[in-house]
């Protein structure tokens, strides 16, 4: 018999593969003689800060580090060293504290999206988050994956490419073009990838959901349905399996996408902290817009640098904050699974649950109801 692989094990290893050659790539351009973009060009503080918080990103999938502090810890020590050694006199750059920070920045957004959610207590959100975590490891093994998200990049680093030159031609003037040009399309590469691994992840689980795949080697298990009380174990791996693991909950949709439906209090709470988060970071972003010392064309750009790093602080801190928030009134809500029905709030704590599943008698949601451990 073949050894089993784990879900997620060819994945990691292509991970490793591109964190170090990101590793490599960055520590010779940072250390290039006399590489700069000219005082015309594009302002280098957006391509430390998106470089150092791409790199931390692909460290982090590379599972050498397992913990978003140290990582964050790591990384910053990693771009002082990177920093510091720049002034070497063979390389006839300079080391310059704003553009640590600039990295220090795109390191701590970094870590904040990679925060890790609030570990579930229930068995079955404990569950949810199994299914989840196996749906990802699924998707980085496929190479199919890394085909279509290097399309992605690709194109959308075109289409952002010819979107700023067309903004920069009919309304952005004041912006040096090549600013302009690199900022839309890094901003176009990382909404499009971004959507592209939300899209590879939904797929992902629907496929683990359909076949029934093992959550840890992937193998479909089939024999589920002529169980009357389907439990069992993986014919691969031995690992064991129930069938609730693969249930639908009621406000999502097969492939795990959020559905509409949801409970009208848990709506209002995350408009609430939306509203307390957002309104703060958009005041802000309009205060930036006005108060942004103009560029001087003989002075140094530093009042200028140092403007722009305060308000990416305090922007950082607001969404590190939201997303915590957001994350930890999702998890209220998933705990109640089996108590309260997801979609629509009523209570189903009398309503019985055959084999672990039962239906929401309000709006016929299917929740899932396991007290002892998976
Ligand atoms: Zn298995
Ligand atoms: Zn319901």
């Amino acid at each position: 018999m073949n050894p089993v692989v784990p879900l997620g094990a060819h994945g990691v290893r292509a991970w490793r593969w591109v964190a170090a050659m990101a590793l490599v790539a960055t520590a010779v351009a940072t250390h290039w003689p006399r590489l700069t973009f000219g005082p015309e060009g594009p302002s280098d503080k957006w391509v430390h800060a998106i470089a150092f918080g791409v790199l931390t990103w692909f460290v982090w999938e590379a599972r050498w580090i397992r913990r978003v502090i140290t990582l964050g810890v790591v990384a910053c020590a990693y771009a002082a060293i990177d920093e510091s050694t720049q002034q070497l006199a063979i390389f006839q750059r300079h080391t310059s504290i704003e553009d640590y920070g600039a990295d220090v920045c795109g390191i701590a957004v970094a870590c904040a999206l990679l925060w890790p959610p609030f570990a579930p207590i229930s068995t079955a959100a404990r569950m949810r988050r199994a299914l989840r975590l196996a749906a990802r490891a699924r998707m980085w093994d496929r190479p199919t994956t890394w085909l279509a998200i290097a399309t992605t990049a690709v194109a959308c680093a075109l289409v952002g490419g010819v979107v700023s030159l067309g903004y920069w031609y009919w309304v952005g003037h004041h912006i040096a073009l090549g600013q302009c040009i690199l900022l839309g399309m890094c901003t176009s590469v990382i909404l499009g990838v971004a959507s592209a691994v939300t899209l590879g992840g939904c797929a992902s689980t629907r496929i683990i959901r359909r076949n029934r795949c093992c959550f840890h080697c992937g193998a479909p298990v089939n024999e589920v349905q002529a169980e009357p009380s389907p439990a069992g174990a993986c014919s691969h791996c031995a690992t064991p399996w129930r069938a609730v693991q693969w249930s639908v909950p009621a406000d999502t949709d097969e492939s795990g996408r959020r559905s509409t439906r949801r409970p009208p209090s848990s709506g209002r709470t995350r408009s609430a902290i939306f509203a307390s988060i957002l309104i703060p970071v958009v005041v802000m972003l309009l205060w930036v817009t006005w108060r942004i010392p103009p560029v001087d064309p003989l002075g140094d750009s530093g009042e200028r640098e140092y403007f722009l790093l305060r308000a990416l602080t305090i922007m950082i801190i607001a969404s590190i904050a939201a997303s915590r928030l957001l994350n930890r009134a999702d998890l209220r809500r998933y705990e109640r699974e089996g108590i309260d029905c997801l979609a629509c709030g009523h209570s189903v704590e009398g309503t019985r649950a055959d084999g672990g599943i039962g239906r929401c008698p309000e709006c016929g949601g299917e929740f899932i109801r396991v007290s002892d451990p998976a």
